[in-house]
């Protein structure tokens, strides 16, 4: 496989073709595609070698395999947003290339993402003798891969995972999201939700606790429903339960509290002027684009798994995680560590399918692959993982 597609100019995209641009023996050939030209070109500007750009509006099945043919592309890379997973899914079915992923479909008018409406595409994508894979970004992504390791090196069964997102960095402003702020906001303000023998359902935001941090020091954590549980859940064969945490500043929580009691969250459509409008929107255009918050912003990111279960008739309990820093991600590819920790395993992702490493037709989660070709290259490639290993009597989180 010589060529690839990639689709989507933002924060993550930004990252990606730095990345992709690095690696010219496992990418020789890119196309860098999204709906604004401009944002292409204002990339390719920045990379080594010269990516042919091109304007689509991936929601257009036709469009994308027109260009997916046209550019000879082997593999798409979606970056874009998780609206369009479907459509470039189709494309790639009717062009005949490969597909990857970092988030999963969700419908614009319900604000719900899941596996279902990709999972179905499995049997389409083997019978061409082609693969998707889905999610490979931070979380999902690198965090079903820190699951697969523990399950292949550490544990003979797993029976809990925690998943902590622990961003410490700051970037000075009073409100900003640090990817896609409609796609954020969104999974915020839902309900939250975890896995034990079954879902259960909270209140957003109900359950919060306080963790030391490795680097990153005492944060407040909250309990959010999040992708990857759906596929770890089906996928982990002994799990007991499955959670997800994310920690929130005080600052971004009593904006959003605000923003949600006016109504400006919605995604239901208002009338204003005589032309409908949706709340959240309206409120993307207003808040600050979280590529512009690369410059600004300082500290790290710690994500990983608090994985407890039983190795060798005793139980254990270790701690798998990155620790990414802000200023070292803008200074390599002009973008802040959240786009740096999405953008560097979607170019291992389909650097893997590439070499054809990691290549089986049909629909695949990040843990379904082998681990170790995955764990490699995020050492080399800039999201070096560490693992502690915990007193595997020490309290849970929820304990
Ligand atoms: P941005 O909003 O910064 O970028 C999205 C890009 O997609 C923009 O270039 C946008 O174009 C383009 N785009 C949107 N709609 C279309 C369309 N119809 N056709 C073609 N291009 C389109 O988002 P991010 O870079 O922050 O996020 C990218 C993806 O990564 C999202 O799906 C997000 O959910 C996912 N993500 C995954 C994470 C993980 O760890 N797994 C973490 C963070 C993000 P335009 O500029 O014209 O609007």
């Amino acid at each position: 496989m010589k060529h690839i597609l990639q689709i989507g100019a933002g924060g993550v995209g930004r990252v990606a073709a730095h990345k992709i641009d690095q690696l010219p023996a496992s990418f020789p050939e890119v196309t860098l595609a999204s709906r604004t030209l401009s944002k292409c070109e204002s990339i390719a500007a920045e990379l080594t070698r010269n990516p042919r750009v091109a304007q689509v509006d991936a929601d257009d099945v036709a469009a994308t395999a027109a260009l997916i043919r046209d550019s000879g592309a082997d593999l798409v890379l979606n970056l874009a947003l998780p609206y369009q997973d479907l459509s470039i899914m189709e494309a790639c079915l009717e062009a005949g290339a490969h597909y990857v992923d970092t988030a999963n479909y969700e419908p614009r008018d319900e604000a719900r993402f899941s596996y279902e409406y990709q999972w179905p595409y499995h049997g389409r994508f083997a019978e061409k003798g082609l693969m998707a894979l889905l999610g490979s970004g931070f979380d999902p992504g690198v965090t079903n891969v820190f699951c697969a390791h523990a399950q292949k090196h550490l544990f003979d069964e797993i029976h809990y995972v925690d998943i902590l997102d622990c961003n410490a960095g700051d970037h000075g402003l009073p409100f900003a999201t640090n990817f896609n702020p409609e796609i954020n906001i969104r999974e915020i303000t839902a309900k939250g939700r975890y896995w034990e023998g079954g879902w259960k359902e909270t209140e957003p935001m109900e359950i919060h606790r306080s963790y030391e941090f490795p680097v990153a020091g005492e944060k407040e954590i909250y309990l959010l429903y999040h992708e990857e549980m759906e596929s770890l859940s089906k996928h982990l064969p002994h799990l007991k339960r499955i959670r997800f945490w994310m920690t929130f500043g005080e600052s971004y929580l009593t904006h959003l509290k605000v923003l949600q009691n006016v109504g400006m969250t919605s995604i239901e459509p208002v009338s204003f002027q005589g032309r409908e409008i949706i709340p959240i929107e309206f409120l993307r255009t207003l808040l600050p684009d979280p590529a512009s918050l690369g410059p600004l912003t300082k500290g790290k990111t710690v994500i990983g798994n608090i994985i407890k279960g039983i190795k060798d008739g005793k139980a254990r309990k270790v701690y798998i995680y990155n620790v990414c820093d802000h200023e070292e991600a803008f200074r390599e590819t002009n973008s802040q560590a959240i786009s740096y920790t999405t953008g560097v395993p979607a170019m291992i992702g389909s650097k893997l399918m590439m070499e054809g490493t990691w290549m089986k037709p049909g629909v695949w989660n990040m843990e379904q692959l082998d681990p170790d070709p995955f764990m490699a290259d995020l050492n080399q490639y800039g999201l070096p993982w560490q693992i502690e290993e915990l007193d595997p009597e020490s309290p849970d989180l929820l304990a």
